[in-house]
């Protein structure tokens, strides 16, 4: 059996750690959702959350990782929803290595592919700071199609954190796979001397993919040389058996391909899931001679003392984004600047129940967004708009500067913006004017459904229902 103990409310603890799981986060390439309610079918009304979170409690999973690539996108709701089901959260990326310096942007740094994965984990505070660096410094001085970090910046940044040597895509698998065992040992021991002989783990997979058990046994081949922990994960792109199909239309809406094209890029297996512990003891069984039954997983990772998550202060500082709407914020200060000192009580009474609507359906950051890049344009002398179409309905835009357009005066209804009862979501159209040219640009949740507009659920990076 998989499992050890019992966990939260009974249930079963399972004897295995996930450390390599993607979210919705790893933008049309995961289609896991942190949180996902959903009607309980024959149940009236009665809803349940079939989320990745959940998912991972109900398996009985003690810790849980989160490495989408290249970004921390989802890591403060992970983290949240992790302390409420009672599982550890440990964060994580897996981050795009240019083959090169991140600087480096040509031919030879190999487009679209060039860049290698690397599954980075966080052990404590300096790592999370670490990482967060990583990450940023990846979209702002490397990106190249990807965000891609480089040797020099893993080096400066290892502090705290810990690296498993990462999928068939990693630089480590690519090598072996071409042949180059021993370029694969110098690249491994270079990482084990940055990170530490503690801190880096030959990472192995099994997802019924032939390459994959070549590879394997050169990883295999290479913990043993270097004396590195091996480590099994499932490279899970969505949470259950099932949604293979859901997942490949992402990929098709991710390359622009159809369904019906026999030569789109798909993954060549479904198993990508969250899998089970036993599930997972079992992939472990049949892999290539020499591959130990039962990798370490994550029981080593979560048993270091050393391996903490990130502070909740710093969480609760970064959650206090979201009823960033609320009275006092800028909404309220902006009713006075639209309507003076003492606004009548309709105009307070509809700013009240449009912040209401706006926060109960999860749009705080989405507003904040669009008031953000509305008052930097403003503030840089980019002609925007006063506002067009519905937007100018609402007050709360109106209060914010997003738009110019009196809705009270004017007599326009908030409900044209926006449905109390749910979806659609909101749609802002701006018009800026740079330098003698006019450019329009709309900004829709499918624009922006992958930054954390809410979708069919009211659960983003900004936007949570609770
Ligand atoms: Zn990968
Ligand atoms: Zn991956």
């Amino acid at each position: 059996m998989g499992v050890a103990g019992a966990g939260k409310n009974g249930a079963p603890r399972a004897d295995f750690v996930h450390l390599h799981v993607h979210s919705e986060y790893s933008l049309l390439d995961g289609a896991a959702q942190l949180e996902k309610i959903e009607r309980v079918e024959g149940q009236g009304k009665k809803e349940k959350d079939v989320g990745l979170i959940a998912r991972a409690a109900e398996l009985g999973f003690p810790a849980l990782a989160l490495t989408d690539h290249g970004n921390l996108f989802g890591a403060i709701d992970f983290y949240a929803a992790c302390k409420q089901s009672g599982i550890k959260p440990i964060i994580g990326s897996e981050l795009y290595v240019a083959p090169g310096s991140r600087f480096e942007r040509s031919g030879q740094d190999g487009g679209y592919e060039g860049a290698s994965h690397a599954t980075v984990l966080v052990r404590n505070e300096t790592g999370y700071r670490n990482l967060i660096k990583l990450v940023s410094k990846a979209y702002l001085e490397g990106f190249y199609y990807k965000p891609r970090v480089d040797h020099e910046l893993l080096a400066q940044h290892a502090d705290g954190l810990l690296v498993l040597s990462g999928c068939l895509n990693s630089e480590v698998s690519r090598q072996l796979s071409a042949g180059d065992e021993a370029k694969a040992r110098e690249t491994a021991g270079w990482y084990q001397e940055v990170f530490g002989k503690d801190f880096y783990f030959m990472e192995i997979q099994s997802h019924g993919i032939e390459e994959q058990s070549r590879v394997t046994e050169g990883t295999v081949r290479l913990a043993q040389e270097l004396g590195a922990p091996l480590c099994g994960t499932n490279d899970s792109h969505y949470v259950d058996a099932g949604h293979a199909k859901a997942h490949e239309a992402l990929l098709c809406i991710q390359t622009g391909a159809a369904m019906s094209d026999p030569g789109r890029w798909r993954f060549s297996t479904e198993e990508f899931y969250l899998k089970s512990a036993d599930e997972m003891r079992s992939v472990f069984k049949r892999p290539a001679r020499g591959v130990p039954q039962h990798p370490r997983g994550g029981r080593a990772l979560r048993s270091r003392p050393e391996l903490r998550t990130v502070p909740p202060a710093q969480v609760r500082r970064a959650r206090r984004l979201h009823p960033g709407l609320l009275p006092g914020a800028p909404g309220l200060r902006g009713l006075r600047r639209r309507y003076g000192g003492s606004p009548a009580d309709a105009v307070v009474e509809r700013l009240r129940y449009e912040l209401s609507i706006v926060t109960k359906m999860g749009f705080s950051g989405y507003f904040l967004v669009v008031w953000d890049f509305i008052a930097f344009a403003r503030r840089q002398g980019i002609a925007v708009g006063p506002g067009r179409g519905s937007s100018a309905g609402s007050l709360v835009a109106y209060c914010l500067g997003i738009t110019n357009v009196d809705p009270v005066g004017y007599g326009l209804l908030f409900e044209r913006f926006s449905i109390p009862s749910g979806s659609p979501c909101p749609i802002w159209t701006s018009t800026s004017r740079t330098t003698g040219a006019t450019k329009s640009s709309s900004t829709s949740p499918t624009a922006t459904a992958r930054i954390g507009s809410p979708t069919s659920s009211p659960s983003g990076p900004w936007g949570r229902r609770r």
